[in-house]
């Protein structure tokens, strides 16, 4: 147990000097920006997310705002991402229960962002941890391949990953590594052809250690 944890510091490490810049890429001005930009990037890319948000906020970035907006109208402006019906649904849901329920506020709170629609444990992960400044880990399809292929779990769904990792690390270090190992899928350990060649961790792979 101690040598994995010690395995993964050192691979946190060399992720950090290996992506400096490695952080939130969704683009917010507010919790509640942030709260719409987490639930729109569901089976998007964070990109597709912030072209659409670019317009979307200059109109309606308050749970007020989106409350009124005609369920066509929201759908119309955020079609440029996928699953755009439900995911209108939701966000008009969830500004209602904002409204309803919280004085129009994001909860900072696990339990009570699991309620909002749209909203499941990668995405109150991400917005404690990006919005509030709390321990949060969010398990992506990036993290659970990466992590899985390191070695640093052996979990079968992200669900299991994000309890392993977080049984892990500590929890200062949560928030940083899910950023890390999201900059790591996305640019070296891709999902179809990993670039082992071209890895920081190599040598700290599971890959490796277990040949
Ligand atoms: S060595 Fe290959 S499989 Fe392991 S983390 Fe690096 S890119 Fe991914």
């Amino acid at each position: 147990m101690k040598s994995a944890s010690r395995r993964s510091r050192k691979i946190i490490e060399r992720l950090q000097d290996a992506y400096p810049d490695a952080g939130p890429m969704l683009k917010f001005s507010s919790r509640f920006e942030l709260l719409v930009a987490v639930v729109l990037s569901a089976q998007s890319t964070d990109e597709q997310v912030n072209r659409v948000t670019a317009a979307l906020f200059r109109e309606a970035n308050r749970p007020q705002d989106f409350a009124a907006l005609p369920q066509s109208e929201l759908e119309e402006k955020i079609k440029g991402v996928g699953l755009y019906k439900n995911k209108a649904r939701s966000i008009k849901n969830l500004s209602q229960m904002l409204l309803e329920q919280y004085g129009g506020e994001v909860p900072g709170d696990y339990e009570a962002l699991l309620q909002l629609p749209g909203v499941g444990t990668k995405s109150a992960n991400v917005i404690l941890a990006v919005g509030f400044g709390q321990p949060g880990l969010g398990v992506d399809t990036h993290v659970h391949r990466v992590t899985n292929r390191l070695g640093l779990v052996q979990e079968k769904n992200p669900e299991n990953t994000e309890k392993a990792l977080k049984a892990l690390l500590p929890e200062k270090l949560w928030s940083i590594s899910h950023h890390l190992f999201i900059f790591h899928g996305r640019q070296v350990c891709k999902a179809r052809r990993p670039d082992c060649d071209h890895c920081c961790v190599e040598d700290l792979c599971a890959k490796v250690l277990l040949k």
